[in-house]
């Protein structure tokens, strides 16, 4: 590991400690002589892989984005008009810069403190209240993962909420309006639960039969705004619960879904100023009737009050979540869409409710033009009621009218060998209304066609009710006014732009600039996830690249980019395993058995795929209990359908034996999975489809350097062996049914984020890659060696190594002190840090990942935090205060406790400001003390509180 030129190269950069000098020194305080003799020990030797990796040489930084900009230049942008779910819109300059492209907003980590996530859980908390205003129904969340699969989630907590016994085992009736893609999600989601699902033409009313729910779509795929007022009305009638998948730029104009009487609304917030990128990355919203938000899955942002009393946000109703309640959970999803909630929720602080209608307004008398001229030429426009998109009927016609569009520059939808539809949005211009009907043959009729009546808005569906009231929505008018809020907001939060945020199995590496430069390159991010193949060349060579890439990486035969969360690779993964057994006629394996040191997605994601879940226990020394699982496959050996296991496990170890565990559960006729959230620990050195993996899901947001966002966007890629390539998630939009049962509603996922880690892993080549996996372990055990002595790591394997986090024990402090995890956790804050994964895999314990990418300054500034964190615990123990009247127990402190005029505490200022003196120049102070989260759910408020409460 030594830098040969002079100019530093990218590996250089990625990589923190790569001096010579810190690596001596990080090496001598593990007790090695080179890194590759500590490597060689923590890494059994029979998983290690003996080739190296076959990857292309590194790039440079700018060969990097020559490269892109070449493949760039094989997309085609166009007027895009395809509709069916994707819009073309403008994102704000100023909150593309200053969010979307700014690291104190992507480098967030998920608001799990929320003292230190104030800023981005406000911006969530406008996204809630933005939804709620919109649809009509009191709680959203923030946020999910698309559009389609929020119906999908929708249609399982309906299934879940439905407390009518009559109703409550019947099927699920969607509308024949619902787009494609969110039928063809559903449906595949049914098939393994079970349940029935009917398609059907809700506007001649209901089918026959008992009803769960039912799942209309609000303007529906063809365009048409239909008054649902009826068939709402006649489900519950039945007893059926009623969800709508509403666009939230059309219901400013329409009535919105929750006064229609719907339980719960859906849809994509994407034409809120997130560009189409090609199918994702989107957030997905959902809201729901009263009554209903403690089965909602996905996050919660709520108010509650901190120690002082003062008003702070913090996710609400985390109990729900997969995390705490594994296979009974509501839901699989963890990573969601955060960072684009932010851009939307922005999107209409900076319009607010007039800009947004007007944009409304205008998108509409566009298409109404377009209908009225096809009209006045003599053309069949199918419906009259719409309000941005025109289906035509054009009988033989269709492929030759869009192929004129696109000789224009325009993509049309092309429904069928007759039919058109043109969708018209915030980009719509009178020039490409003009260029649309030149296309259709049909000239060109004067405005006053767009006052047709006969395009007007059914008036029965005309919205009344006002929105986005609240003066956040109301005061931002001025960009200087929205560049200082977007400011203040992201000064309150630690992103990694300030700190490392050592969080063990998150992976918070760098994501280098470079990598992110192309995401909002027109070529890339203005690319309709439909638009002809012609026009998308560079993107899919980039995502076939990608993939090769990855396939070597893991070993594997095929890898598939499309899960958007290593949630639904997760998913994706275990319905290949569920339709591989099924193939084979072995309906009956479906038990699936979970260390219980597993991540709370796995068991989650394994009940949705139809799964039965049985916990295998873990062994004093962390690693499977070896008896129980024997005893356990023994006990399901005819049933067993797969095991899932992570690697190195999440007690950040790598078990010896894991090929020994392969082979059992391969001899019973299961499956395994490896979970591949820890690959940064393997990459280069061990490949899971080598050792006995069938499949694995990876976490491009985790490995490789696609940003955290705050939440979300994520890309969790499955990888398989050859024989599960016919159950590789399909293509939702045609998908009716088969084998590859999609998982996202567009093709690639989170598409617009891929060439982040295209870039990753070009700039880094096959040795940067393994020298960065390298230096992971080397980062880990010397914190785990430094800190050992004052708080012990928990779990160690070969030669008392640990793989690339180690997990800190507190549990021994916590009994002679009282000092919790968690006041250490909270006490890091005062210290500048973002806390280490707090009481996961096991309660009491801190789980600390540096990667590769920090210096070994900051790494030691970490450990002199904790170390006078310990002597701070010491002082507990002596008796110079009490652990109530303790910093730790009182931390975070926020300036405006410091400075009090009545501090009565028991250990001095400075102390509480300033444990180390370098704080002095580099100093953040949280904008709350210790929120207490289980009064705010309590009383639980999920929208913008009036700002009064904010005064005093
Ligand atoms: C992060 C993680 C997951 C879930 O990934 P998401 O993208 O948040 O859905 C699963 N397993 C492990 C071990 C993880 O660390």
């Amino acid at each position: 590991m030594s830098v040969n030129s002079a100019s530093a190269t990218f590996v250089d950069r990625h990589i923190g400690a790569r001096r010579q000098a810190d690596i001596d020194s990080m090496l001598k305080a593990v007790g090695y002589g080179t890194v590759d003799a500590l490597v060689d020990t923590a890494v059994p030797n029979g998983i290690r892989q003996d080739v190296a990796l076959r990857l292309k040489d590194a790039l440079s930084e700018v060969e990097v984005l020559a490269e892109l900009r070449k493949l760039a230049a094989k997309n085609k942008t166009a007027v895009q008009m395809i509709g069916q779910g994707y819009y073309d819109t403008v994102t704000p300059a100023v909150i593309r810069r200053n969010i979307l492209e700014a690291p104190a907003w992507y480098t967030a980590y998920t608001p799990y403190q929320p003292e230190i996530s104030q800023g981005r859980l406000e911006a969530l908390l406008n996204f809630q209240t933005m939804v709620q205003d919109l649809v009509g129904l009191p709680i959203a969340n923030a946020s999910l993962l698309d559009e389609a699969t929020a119906v999908a989630e929708a249609v399982l907590m309906m299934r879940r909420a439905n407390k009518n016994k009559a109703a409550h085992d019947g099927k699920t009736v969607l509308d024949a309006d619902c787009l494609p893609q969110t039928i063809a999600i559903v449906k595949g989601r049914a098939e393994a639960l079970g349940f029935e699902v009917e398609v059907a033409d809700l506007s001649q009313g209901l089918p026959d039969g008992v009803i769960n729910g039912v799942v209309l779509q609000q303007p529906g795929v063809s365009g048409r705004v239909f008054n649902h007022a009826a068939v709402i009305a006649a489900a519950k009638e039945r007893g059926a619960l009623v969800t709508v998948a509403a666009d939230l730029l059309a219901l400013t104009l329409i009535t919105p879904p929750g006064e229609q009487g719907a339980d719960i609304a859906v849809g994509s917030t994407q034409r809120f100023g997130v560009p189409l990128f090609f199918g994702g990355p989107h957030a997905a919203y959902m809201a729901v009737a009263k009554g209903l938000e403690r089965s909602m899955p996905g996050r919660l942002v709520g108010v509650s009050k901190d120690d002082a009393g003062v008003p702070a946000y913090r996710l609400a109703l985390q109990t729900r979540e997969q995390h705490i309640r594994r296979e009974k959970a509501t839901s699989n999803i963890c990573t969601a869409q955060a960072l684009l909630a932010i851009v939307s929720s922005f999107y209409a602080v900076y319009h607010g409710p007039d800009g947004l209608k007007a944009i409304a307004e205008t998108t509409h008398s566009h298409a109404a033009t377009i209908a009225a001229s096809l009209k006045a030429a003599g053309l069949d426009v199918l419906h009259t009621s719409f309000f941005d998109t025109v289906t035509v009927s054009v009988p033989g016609k269709a492929a030759a009218i869009i192929a004129a569009a696109e000789a224009k520059g325009i993509n049309l939808r092309h429904i069928d060998g007759d039919t058109v539809g043109v969708s018209a949005d915030e980009t719509t211009t009178q020039a490409i209304v003009a260029g649309v009907l030149e296309a259709f043959g049909a000239a060109a009729v004067d405005a006053a066609a767009g006052t047709d009546t006969e395009f007007a808005l059914d008036a029965a569906v005309e919205r009344s009710s006002g929105y986005l009231q609240h003066p956040v929505f109301n005061t931002h008018r001025s960009e200087t006014q929205l560049l200082r809020y977007i400011r203040r907001l992201s000064d309150r939060d630690l992103a990694l732009d300030r700190t490392m945020i050592p969080l063990g199995s998150c992976t918070m590496k760098l994501n280098a600039t470079a990598e992110m430069e192309a995401i909002s390159w027109p070529e890339f991010a203005s690319i309709h996830p439909f638009a002809p193949d012609s026009q998308t060349v560079g993107w899919r060579e980039l995502i076939t690249d990608l993939e090769d890439q990855l396939t070597e990486i893991t070993g594997y035969d095929q890898v598939s980019l499309q899960p958007n969360a290593g949630s639904q690779g997760e998913l994706a993964g275990l319905l290949a395993i569920r339709g591989y057994h099924l193939s084979r006629g072995d309906d009956q394996r479906t038990v699936c058995l979970i260390p219980a040191s597993a991540h709370g997605t796995n068991a989650a994601s394994a009940v949705l795929a139809g799964m039965k879940v049985v916990v295998v226990a873990t062994a004093p020394d962390g690693s499977i209990d070896h008896d129980d699982l024997n005893a356990k496959i023994e006990a399901n050996k005819d049933v067993l359908s797969a095991i899932m296991i992570t690697y190195p496990s999440t007690h950040g170890v790598y078990d010896a034996d894991v090929r020994e565990v392969c082979d059992s559960v391969h001899s019973a006729g299961g499956q395994v999975y490896v979970d591949g959230a820890n690959l940064n620990a393997l990459v280069g050195l061990a490949q899971p489809g080598k050792f006995g993996g069938d499949v694995s899901h990876l976490n491009l947001h985790k490995t490789f350097c696609i940003p955290h966002g705050g939440g979300g966007p994520g890309v969790g890629p499955v990888a398989a062996k050859a024989h599960l390539a016919p159950f590789m998630p399909g293509n939702a939009a045609t998908w009716t049914e088969g084998n590859d049962v999609p998982i996202s509603a567009s093709r690639f996922g989170s598409a617009g984020v891929l060439p982040i880690s295209w870039a990753y892993v070009k700039l880094m080549g096959a040795e940067g890659l393994t020298e960065a996996t390298k230096s992971a372990l080397l980062a880990a055990n010397y914190v785990a060696a430094r800190l050992n002595e004052y708080f012990p790591v928990l779990y160690t394997g070969e030669g008392g190594l640990v793989a690339h986090e180690c997990i800190l024990d507190l549990r021994g402090l916590t009994a002679k002190t009282g000092v919790t995890a968690e006041d250490v956790a909270k006490r890091l804050i005062d210290y500048g840090f973002h806390a280490p994964t707090l009481a996961f895999p096991v309660a009491g314990t801190l789980m600390v990942e540096p990667t590769e990418s920090e210096d070994l300054v900051e790494i030691d500034r970490f450990i002199d935090a904790m170390i006078t964190i310990r002597k701070e615990i010491d002082q507990v123990a002596n008796g110079d205060f009490s652990v109530e009247n303790s910093p730790l127990r009182h931390a975070p402190h926020t300036a405006s406790a410091v400075v009090s005029s009545d501090w009565t505490r028991q250990y001095p200022r400075e102390q509480a400001a300033f444990p180390v003196h370098h704080l002095k120049q580099d100093k953040y102070f949280p904008p709350v003390g210790r929120i207490d989260g289980a009064a705010g759910d309590r009383n639980l408020i999920c929208s913008c509180p009036p700002l009064s409460e904010f005064e005093d």
